[in-house]
């Protein structure tokens, strides 16, 4: 399998290669190829804004006509469409967070080892076992994997779907709060009520490569009609909240100013910062929070990293002024001390999406507001838009953001 991009080069030479088999897209993604080739492999470069949404919709839009690129252009924006799900209603990632610590708290501890066995890949049904050993050894799944393996954590195995999920936020590539956690909810039943993903063998027989059914041990586990759902109780309190009202463009600026780049939106090169003209930019890792909070894989940890690199690099070049990235056990305290140390009046940043980003937010604003550094989170127009339209279900979303995409010149997106 060729390697996922994981710089801004490398995933504009994969999207570039990608591009002309977008009109193959509809027919041959459901098919679980062994290497993946039917499929972009750009989710890690999309996650994190190596390369941004905007840029694969304008190009795409280039290349082919909006019904032959639909398929293609709706699951580019399944991802905004759970973003902006999730921006309504932050408390669902922190509820799902809070879950999983009191779960592997208060899990009886015959539980806690199923759970282990079963992500380890010892459940005993083979293709579910090739399937987490792939994860844990690539840090990727395509996306009908994920859908099986989620389905067979819950509702063949019994298993709480927080501490699956949290599995898979553990080891992807891509791991992304919103379509994790909410892909795992709709599998699960509590996502479009009453409507459970169900794991059968006659579908992995129809789209999985052959060596992911070469051995058949356990499998009449997942034989069609053996596996019924399970529905779990819903601790998520649902209600919204209004959406933040970020600016969309830099407001006039005085005095001296930074750029924080988080793990967000890693192209300041592209939309609204491309010409702001900061006096420093800096970026933070943190391996202890990593492996002590979110117990990261080492693999995602050294992604993360990369991603980062890359986007300080491109940044210093791009603004011409002193870029680092710097590993910090508190990174509120780290960026408070880098702003200071650069005598910053002002730390921009492009606004974070509801995750481990935005969860370091309020603690940042009091340690900025301690030295009088002002914060500002600037928004790309393309999110508003679409997080404005994700207030319910993804067809209503995608009405409305079809006909954006196809009333906007999409040069100008
Ligand atoms: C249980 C479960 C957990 C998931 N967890 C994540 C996750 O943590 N991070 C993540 O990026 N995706 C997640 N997904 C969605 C999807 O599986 C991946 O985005 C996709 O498989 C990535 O592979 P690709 O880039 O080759 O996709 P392609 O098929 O090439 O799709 C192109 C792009 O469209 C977007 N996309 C495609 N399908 C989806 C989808 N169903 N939801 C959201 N965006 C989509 C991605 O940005 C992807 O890169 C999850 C799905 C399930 C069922």
């Amino acid at each position: 399998m060729t390697p996922a991009p994981f710089t801004r080069a490398g995933a504009q030479a994969s999207w570039k290669e990608f591009l002309p088999r977008v009109k193959e897209y509809a027919v041959r993604r459901n098919w679980v190829e062994s290497g993946h080739g039917n499929v972009s492999r750009l989710s890690p470069a999309l996650r994190h804004r190596l390369l941004t949404e905007d840029e694969v919709i304008r190009d795409t839009l280039a290349h082919h006509s909006f019904p032959a690129a639909e398929k293609w252009l709706q699951e580019v924006c399944w991802r905004r469409y759970w973003k902006g799900w999730l921006e309504r209603r932050p408390q669902v990632w922190t509820g799902w967070r809070q879950r999983v610590r009191e779960l592997r708290g208060n899990l009886p501890a015959e539980v806690l080892e199923k759970a282990e066995a079963v992500a380890a890949g010892e459940s005993g049904v083979a293709c579910m076992d090739l399937i987490a050993r792939e994860l844990i050894t690539t840090g990727y799944l395509h996306n009908h994997a994920r859908m099986w393996w989620a389905s067979f954590w819950i509702h063949a195995e019994g298993l709480p779907w927080e501490l699956g999920a949290d599995f898979f936020f553990r080891h992807l590539l891509d791991a992304d709060p919103a379509s994790n956690t909410l892909s795992w909810r709709w599998v699960a039943g509590l996502q479009t009520p009453g409507k459970t993903y169900l794991v059968r063998l006659s579908n992995l027989e129809k789209y999985a490569h052959a060596g992911l059914l070469s051995d058949r041990g356990g499998s009449h586990r997942i034989a069609d009609g053996a596996v019924t759902p399970r529905l779990p109780h819903d601790y998520a309190d649902l209600s919204r909240c209004p959406l933040p009202d970020f600016p969309t463009s830099l407001p006039a600026r005085a005095g001296r100013t930074g750029l924080w780049l988080h793990a967000d939106d890693l192209a300041p090169e592209v939309g609204p910062l491309a010409a702001f003209a900061p006096d420093a930019v800096a970026a933070f890792t943190s391996g202890r929070s990593y492996r002590e909070r979110y117990h990261l894989s080492e693999n995602r940890i050294q992604a993360l990293h990369t991603v980062l690199a890359d986007g300080i690099a491109r940044a210093g070049a791009h603004f011409g002024c002193a870029a680092v990235l710097t590993d910090a056990d508190d990174t509120a305290a780290a960026i408070g001390a880098w702003a200071r140390s650069h005598q910053l009046t002002e730390v921009v940043a492009f606004a974070p999406a509801v995750g481990p980003v935005l969860d370091g937010v309020p603690r940042l604003s009091s340690q900025l507001a301690e030295g009088g550094i002002r914060l500002t989170f600037i928004q790309r127009a393309s999110d508003a838009h679409a997080f404005a339209f994700a207030g319910a279900g993804f067809f209503p979303f995608w009405e409305k953001m079809s006909r954006h995409l196809r009333s906007s010149d999409s040069a100008a997106l």
